[in-house]
C-alpha cells in the first residue's frame, strides 16, 4: 500500500538561488542539504508544516535532471509516496503492469531506499517509492 505523500521533488537550475527562494516562501531554512552522487543531484529539503519538499539540482551534464530541465524546464519533477515495504510493492505494481525505470531499490537521499516508476506508465508523472531505513 502507498503510505502518504513523502515528499515532492522540484527540479531547479540553481541550488543556491532557490534555496533563497524556498527560505523565504516557506519563512524557515532547509533542516538538509545532501549530494546523492550515485543519481547526479544536489538535494536540498524543506519542511513546512506536516510536508516536504525537496529541491534538485543536477551536479553534472548527465544527470537526469539536467535532462528533464533542458526538456520541460525548472518545476515539479516528482511526488514521492512512503511504503512500509518497498519490495512488496515493486512487485505488487509490476503484476498490474507498471514500469519501473529500475527494478531494485537504490539509497537515495534522506536517508530512504528509492525507486522510481516510469512516468510513460503512469499518465506522465514521475512517482517515487521511498521506505524509511531502519
Ligand atoms: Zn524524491
Amino acid at each position: 500500500m502507498l503510505d502518504k505523500i513523502e515528499h515532492i521533488g522540484i527540479a531547479v537550475k540553481n541550488a543556491a538561488i532557490s534555496k533563497e527562494l524556498f527560505s523565504k516562501l516557506f519563512n524557515t531554512p532547509p533542516y538538509k542539504e545532501e549530494e546523492v552522487v550515485s543519481e547526479g543531484v544536489k538535494t536540498i529539503f524543506f519542511q513546512t508544516g506536516p510536508n516536504k519538499i525537496e529541491l534538485l539540482e543536477a551536479s553534472n551534464p548527465e544527470s537526469p535532471i539536467a535532462k528533464f530541465i533542458e526538456k520541460r524546464g525548472e518545476g515539479i519533477h516528482h511526488i514521492a509516496f512512503a511504503v512500509e515495504n518497498i519490495e512488496a510493492e515493486i512487485e505488487r505494481l509490476k503484476q498490474e503492469g507498471f514500469q519501473f525505470i529500475q527494478e531494485v531499490p537504490k539509497d537515495g537521499a534522506d536517508n530512504k531506499r528509492i525507486v522510481f516508476l516510469h512516468p510513460k506508465s503512469t499518465n506522465g508523472v514521475l512517482i517515487e517509492l521511498c521506505q524509511e531505513k531502519s
